[in-house]
C-alpha cells in the first residue's frame, strides 16, 4: 500500500465513514463565488469569516507544498436516544449537538493521522471546521458528495448528516481532477421546507435567516420577524437535512459519535437561575458553549412562546428576571404569546430600553380586542 492508502484506510479504522482524497486546489471561481456572497452580507455577524478569504483561497497558505487532501466524512444520523424523566424538555436540538463537541472528537482522530502521515514521512496538517479551509469544496473533489441545493455536501451513502474533517498533505495528488455529480436533479424539498426562506437559488444559505445562525452564532435578540419561524428550534436547525432524500435513504449511521440524551433533549431549566460560569461547568465540551448561557435561555424562550408549553411557565417568570437584558428582552416576547399581562407590565419599568419596548408592544397586542386576554 502506498502513503494515501495507508492514511485513508487509518481514518476508516479510527472511526471515519467515508473517506477520499482532492487536488488542493480552490479555483478562482469559488473564490469569486465566497467573495460575493461575503460582499452580500449573508455571513451576517460572522466577521471572522472575512478576516479569513485569502487564507481560505489559499490552502498553501496552511501548510507550505500541500498538495492534496484527505476528506474524512462522519455520520451523525443518530437515532433518537430518547427523552429523559424530569424537567422541562422542550424543543429541538441540531443532531449534531446531540454527541459531546465533535471537535473534540475528531481532533484526536486528525493527530492521529499527522503522526502517522510524519511517520511515513507525509508532511500534514489537519482541520476539522474550525480553520479557513473550504472543506465542503475539498469533499466534492473527494467525491464524498456534491453541495446540495441546501448549500449541504450530501453524500448518497450517508445523507446530509455527515460532518467533515480534512488533512492537508504534501503528497502528489494522482486521481481525476473533477468534483461529484449533482445528484439533486429535479428535487427542491429542502427550498420549499426551510422555515425561514433562508436557502437562496445559488445553493447559498442567507445566515442573516437561517436558524442555525440565528440560535447559535447571532448575538442578541432574534429578529422579531422571524421568532414565530424559529418554531420549537431550541439549538440549531436540521430541517433543509431531515427532508433531502438521501438522509432518508441513508438511515442511522454513525459509528464514532455517539448521542447522549441530555443533550439532545436537555433541561430548559439547566439554562436559568444559574451563573455563566456555572453553565458553562455544566455543559463543558458541548456545543451549547459557542450561545453561552444567555443564548440558550433566549432560544428556550423563544421556543416556550412558540410552544406555549404549560410545564414551561416557571421559565416565563424566572427569564423575565433574569440579569442578562436579551433574556428578558425574549421573556417579554414569549409572555405576549402567552397572551400574560401581568408579568408583562412588571417589564415595563425594565432598566433596558429593548425590554421596555417588547413589553408594552405585547400589552397593546394582548389588549387588542382581537386578541382578547
Ligand atoms: S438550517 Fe433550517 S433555517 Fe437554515 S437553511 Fe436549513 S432549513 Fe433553513
Ligand atoms: S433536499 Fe433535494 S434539492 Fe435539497 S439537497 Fe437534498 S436532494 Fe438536493
Amino acid at each position: 500500500m502506498n502513503a494515501a492508502e495507508l492514511l485513508s484506510d487509518l481514518a476508516v479504522s479510527l472511526g471515519a465513514d467515508a473517506v477520499g482524497w482532492a487536488p488542493a486546489v480552490v479555483p478562482a471561481s469559488a473564490v469569486a463565488e465566497y467573495a460575493a456572497w461575503l460582499k452580500a452580507g449573508r455571513h451576517a455577524g460572522m466577521g471572522y469569516l472575512e478576516r479569513q478569504l485569502s487564507a481560505r483561497s489559499d490552502p498553501a497558505s496552511r501548510l507550505e507544498g500541500v498538495a492534496s487532501v484527505l476528506v474524512l466524512g462522519v455520520s451523525h444520523a443518530f437515532a433518537d436516544p430518547g427523552v429523559p424523566a424530569g424537567g422541562v424538555r422542550v424543543g429541538r436540538v441540531a443532531r449534531y449537538a446531540w454527541t459531546p463537541d465533535y471537535h473534540d472528537q475528531l481532533q484526536p482522530v486528525l493527530n492521529r493521522l499527522e503522526e502517522e502521515a510524519a511517520r511515513l514521512g507525509v508532511r500534514a496538517r489537519g482541520y476539522v471546521d474550525h480553520g479557513p479551509v473550504m472543506e465542503r469544496l475539498f469533499a466534492a473533489g473527494a467525491f464524498l458528495g456534491w453541495r446540495g441545493k441546501s448549500g449541504m455536501t450530501i453524500s448518497t451513502r450517508l445523507g446530509a448528516f455527515m460532518t467533515l474533517a480534512v488533512l492537508l498533505t504534501d503528497l502528489p495528488f494522482t486521481g481525476a481532477a473533477e468534483a461529484h455529480p449533482d445528484r439533486c436533479g429535479r428535487c427542491f424539498r429542502c427550498l420549499a421546507a426551510c422555515p425561514t426562506n433562508a436557502i437562496g437559488p445559488d445553493r447559498a444559505i442567507d445566515a442573516r435567516r437561517c436558524i442555525s445562525y440565528l440560535t447559535i452564532e447571532h448575538r442578541g435578540p432574534v429578529p422579531p420577524e422571524l421568532r414565530t419561524e424559529v418554531g420549537d428550534w431550541l439549538f440549531g436547525c436540521d430541517v433543509c437535512s431531515e427532508v433531502c432524500p438521501w438522509t432518508g435513504k441513508a438511515g442511522a449511521l454513525a459509528r464514532l459519535l455517539k448521542p447522549d440524551p441530555e443533550l439532545a433533549h436537555p433541561d430548559l431549566g439547566a439554562f436559568f437561575g444559574v451563573s455563566e460560569r456555572a453553565f458553562e461547568r455544566r455543559f463543558v465540551g458541548t456545543a451549547f458553549l459557542r450561545p453561552r448561557r444567555k443564548g440558550m435561555a433566549r432560544n428556550a424562550l423563544t421556543v416556550l412562546g412558540n410552544t406555549r408549553a404549560p410545564q414551561g411557565w416557571p421559565l416565563l417568570l424566572a427569564g423575565a428576571a433574569d440579569p442578562a437584558w436579551e433574556v428578558r428582552e425574549a421573556a417579554a416576547w414569549a409572555l405576549g404569546q402567552w397572551g400574560e399581562p401581568g408579568p408583562l407590565r412588571a417589564l415595563l419599568n425594565d432598566p433596558h430600553a429593548a425590554v421596555r419596548a417588547v413589553a408594552a408592544h405585547a400589552l397593546r397586542e394582548a389588549s387588542s380586542p382581537l386578541n382578547p386576554v
